[in-house]
């Protein structure tokens, strides 16, 4: 089942919280002058206008992108990255693309750096192809990301990070992911990974037993970065979503925290509607 198409929900409050720390974490990991590697298991198609059909049908830039250019805080201080790329995209102010997480990594990328990038869905990688296909320090893959990151792990580079993005379409996404990061991990030990999840409605979230069997990895340094964005309903919609970064990288938990405090306030429910806790020790 492939319905899920992401021009829907480009540059919503869970793409912000997600891009913002991938993008603290490759601006972490391009500080030393080695060659990387970034996989991105559910690419999509890699940019998004929001003033088409998909994205104004549903608004919910609006709540994202939209209202954190406008309460930026210190943001633009703690992830410049991630400010430069949607200035660059969106000269005349106004936001009418948002770089996908693709075009995130692409822009982050050195000569001497790799990006992987897998996606299923047809259409999207045939977006994927047309944006990206003619750099070569980009390879695309159209197969099962579950499938794929097993067949690619470890690369060629081994330093470097996994960002894991599933739209959650199937239940067995969850125990998947979880699963694949922890089996990649044993293979290639040397790499951050990165999975988002969402927080549903009461009926329908699952974050809780995600993140159970995240922490049952064991993998030293894994830590959870939550937000709320409205109040959680019986049985509607999502509330909040976070990222589980396993064997984060030194000092990049820190800049977490200072990102979740920036964004309680713009796109949060105010203060206390984010949580940064650790779920392993250090070399655990
Ligand atoms: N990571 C993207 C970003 O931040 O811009 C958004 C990705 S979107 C949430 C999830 C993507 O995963 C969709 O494009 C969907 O087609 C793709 N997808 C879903 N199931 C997949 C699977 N089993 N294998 C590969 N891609 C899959």
């Amino acid at each position: 089942m492939l319905s899920y198409r992401h021009g829907f929900h480009a540059g919503n409050s869970a793409d912000v919280l997600k891009h913002l720390i991938l993008c603290a974490v490759i601006s972490y990991i391009r500080k030393k002058d080695k060659p990387f590697t970034i996989i991105d298991t559910h690419a999509g198609g890699g940019i998004y206008r929001l003033d088409d059909g998909m994205a104004e049908k549903t608004g919910e830039a609006k709540d994202g992108i939209v209202k954190l250019m406008q309460h930026p805080g210190k943001l633009p201080e703690i992830v410049p990255e991630y400010f430069s790329i949607i200035r660059d995209l969106n000269p005349e102010g106004k936001i009418a693309v948002y770089p996908g997480s693709p075009y995130i990594e692409q822009q982050l990328l050195r000569d001497s750096d790799k990006g992987i990038f897998i996606e299923l869905h047809p259409t999207e990688f045939d977006a994927l192809r047309l944006n990206f296909g003619r750099d070569r320090r980009i390879s695309l893959h159209r197969r099962d990301s579950f499938e794929g990151l097993d067949a690619i792990v470890p690369p060629p580079v081994r330093r470097g990070a996994v960002l894991m993005d599933p739209a959650y379409e199937v239940d067995t996404d969850y125990a998947k992911s979880v699963s694949s990061i922890g089996e990649a991990f044993r293979k290639c030990p040397t790499m951050t990974m990165m999975l988002w999840y969402p927080v549903l409605s009461k009926s329908r979230d699952r974050s809780q037993k995600i993140l159970s069997e995240a922490r049952r990895l064991a993998i030293p340094d894994t830590w959870r970065a939550e937000i709320r964005t409205s109040e959680q309903e019986e049985d509607f919609g999502m509330c909040g979503s976070g990222m589980i970064i396993f064997n984060c990288p030194f000092s990049v938990d820190r800049k977490i925290g200072e990102i979740l405090s920036c964004l309680e306030v713009s796109i949060g429910m105010g203060r206390n509607s984010s949580v940064l806790t650790r779920l392993s020790e250090k070399g655990c």
